[in-house]
């Protein structure tokens, strides 16, 4: 993704609370949202450092794109500290589906 494309602004109006808003949606489903390792089901969101009323916005390089990458929201687990990443286009589907 590029950073002027539509999906990045996109990604930009994506807030905490809509984070929480999908982790909840998920914890409602069937399998629940429990960390792998310890089994905790509490995720810390973190604030991006720039504005705490967004969520911070983290890139796994694509080595063989050309400033390829996937974007993602980090989840940490408020007892191990395990991490679990939700697709920011998940989330831009997610919230766009809720404005219908
Ligand atoms: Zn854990």
């Amino acid at each position: 993704m590029s950073g002027d494309s539509t999906i990045a602004r996109a990604a930009k109006e994506i807030t905490l609370s809509d984070l929480e808003d999908y982790v909840n949606n998920i914890v409602l489903k069937k399998n629940g949202m429990r960390c792998y390792v310890c089994g905790c089901d509490n995720w810390e969101l973190g604030p991006d450092p720039g504005d705490n009323t967004k969520p911070v916005i983290v890139t796994a390089l694509m080595p063989f794109v050309p400033n390829g990458g996937i974007w993602s929201f980090p989840l940490v687990c408020e007892n191990c500290g395990n991490m679990l990443f939700i697709n920011v286009n998940k989330l831009i589907k997610f919230k766009a589906s809720k404005k219908k």
